[in-house]
């Protein structure tokens, strides 16, 4: 009798998304259950950007058994605390996004009202200064846990830059050990049973490759989700106007930041992000204010370094597919949509793909409610995600040029328009993940009206107090830590005593 089980997974794309599936499946599924082919084209290659991440990307590794020592060793990675925001609210201004909370929650109470509390009294320090990542990225430093967590760590977390081709080449090691069959080849023609469900994909040269669960990772092109099961997209452009990229790699100078940067320019943004070996840059715009060349010109003239290649140029649109599952085909990655990489989240969404997948991993009819779960808790992700970047543009203050009037005025999805209206009224954020973070409000100058009225029963001495030991023990903290360039060398040197 034939098996209800999938016996044959057949992964269509090697970029970091295709390699990221077949390493997580290769960990997680007995090769006795069932064989995993991945197809790859050398000729077509791979977008070759993504290499800001965020702290999620520790789980995926650690949930694969891989240490610190090989991952930073292997994707030449170093250690990122957050996103420094540059001309965001204004030319001139700057902010930091840190990972993790500021200051610590105390009582049930957010930080940040203690701060707004505290701003209110008349005291000016700033909300980063409460905030342990943000203070150990400006002094160049990496904050070392220990064994008893000061209280200021309770919420601390990192992540890391890392090269991404190296990364999808590390993995496709890794999956290829744990029994992952990997094809060179371009998939041509793609075959499908009555029902529509894809029965095979055959290659350039003539090889027939058949499955019963096809993931496409096949990047822009989305060859199965788009081309052969034609599942709509929804344009998101009309919030997220960045449509082109142009990126160059250049030679590191200088101690390492341990942050990403992103500055805003006049028609999009701009971003640095320091490996061990090289600084990646690029220049994220929108082709309808801003030509190729002017875009390059903004680029290459802010290089921190030399220029290590040609820069290149990327389209894309913002948006993502209806469906992400549709009958026995998943689009993870860029098949699957696009955000901004603002908030560096692509990778974290490949992540999420692929470990609810697993969770509900089907048989080989895809029931419906599997189907329909996934794709509802996918797309819930990437609203959140949209949501969270939409603000970063909507709230500037900048009115220096037609995209950033753009941006101001345009109007925004009501979910985020309620987010904001509740932050700007009493400084309450939404508990979900990608919430109205108080770091990126007040960083671009929302200045919520109230704090929370419980802080009222603490007298103005109580909380001057309870600040300025904060502040006090992060800068303690602060003198006991490394560099963060020092602490990557000393990951690697560890791992190979
Ligand atoms: C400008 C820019 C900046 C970004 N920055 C970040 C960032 O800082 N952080 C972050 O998390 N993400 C970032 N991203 C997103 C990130 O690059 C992607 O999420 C990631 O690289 C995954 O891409 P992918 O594997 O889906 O697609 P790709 O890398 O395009 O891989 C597609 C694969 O499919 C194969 N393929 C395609 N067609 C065929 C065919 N016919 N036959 C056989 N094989 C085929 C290709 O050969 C390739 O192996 C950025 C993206 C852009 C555009």
């Amino acid at each position: 009798m034939q098996s209800a089980n999938i016996e044959n997974i057949v992964i269509v794309g090697g970029g970091t998304a295709g390699w990221m599936v077949a390493a997580a499946m290769a960990n997680r599924l007995p090769q006795k259950f069932c064989r995993i082919t991945l197809i790859e084209s050398d000729a077509i290659g791979t977008v070759g950007v993504g290499e800001s991440t965020i702290p999620h990307i520790r789980q995926f590794n650690e949930t694969l058994g891989i240490d610190e020592k090989t991952f930073v060793e292997k994707t030449h990675a170093t250690v990122k605390l957050g996103i420094k925001f540059n001309d965001w609210a204004a030319i001139g201004d700057s902010y930091f996004h840190p990972f993790g909370e500021h200051g610590e929650i105390t009582q049930g109470i957010d930080f940040h009202q203690y701060w707004l509390k505290a701003r209110a009294m008349g005291e000016n320090h700033d909300l980063e200064e409460y905030s342990l990542a943000a203070m150990a990225a400006f002094a160049g430093k990496f904050p070392l846990s220990t064994q008893n967590k000061p209280t200021v760590f309770a919420d601390y977390t990192y992540s890391y830059h890392i090269d991404a081709t190296a990364y999808a080449a590390f993995l496709s090691e890794y999956a290829q050990q744990r029994g992952v069959k990997r094809i060179e080849g371009k998939v041509v023609t793609v075959e499908q049973h009555a029902n529509d469900f894809i029965k095979s994909v055959t290659l350039e040269s003539g090889e027939c490759i058949s499955g019963d669960l096809f993931i496409d990772c096949s990047g822009f092109r989305g060859l199965l989700i788009d081309k052969t099961l034609k599942t709509p997209f929804l344009d998101w452009s009309h919030w997220l106007p960045t449509d082109s990229a142009v990126a160059v790699p250049c030679e590191r100078t200088g101690a390492l930041k341990p942050y990403t940067q992103a500055t805003a320019r006049v028609s999009g943004w701009q971003w640095q992000i320091p490996l061990q070996h090289r600084i990646g840059n690029g220049h994220v715009f929108t082709s309808h204010f801003l030509d190729d060349q002017q875009a390059i010109d903004i680029l290459m003239n802010s290089l921190p370094g030399k220029a290590l290649a040609d820069p290149r140029i990327l389209r894309f649109k913002a948006g993502r597919r209806q469906y992400s599952w549709q009958k026995n085909c998943v689009a993870i990655g860029l098949s699957s949509g696009f955000l901004e990489p603002l908030e560096s989240t692509s990778i974290y969404l490949i992540q999420l793909g692929v470990s609810k997948l697993l969770e509900l991993f089907p048989d080989k009819s895809c029931h419906q409610a599997e189907v329909d779960e996934y794709n509802r808790s996918i797309s819930q992700q990437y609203e959140l995600i949209r949501n969270f970047i939409i603000l970063h543009f909507h709230v500037s203050q900048r009115n220096d040029s037609p995209f950033w009037e753009h941006c101001r005025n345009m109007p925004i999805p009501d979910e985020l328009q309620h987010l904001l209206t509740l932050f700007a009224e009493s400084g309450r954020t939404d508990i979900g993940q990608f919430g109205v973070w108080p770091a990126v409000c007040v960083g671009q100058g929302i200045i919520p009206k109230h704090h929370d009225a419980r802080l009222d029963a603490m007298s103005n001495q109580q909380l001057a107090q309870f600040m300025a030991n904060h502040r006090q023990k992060i800068q303690q903290m602060l003198s006991t830590f490394p560099d963060a360039d020092d602490y990557i060398k000393e990951a690697i040197a560890r791992g190979a005593a």
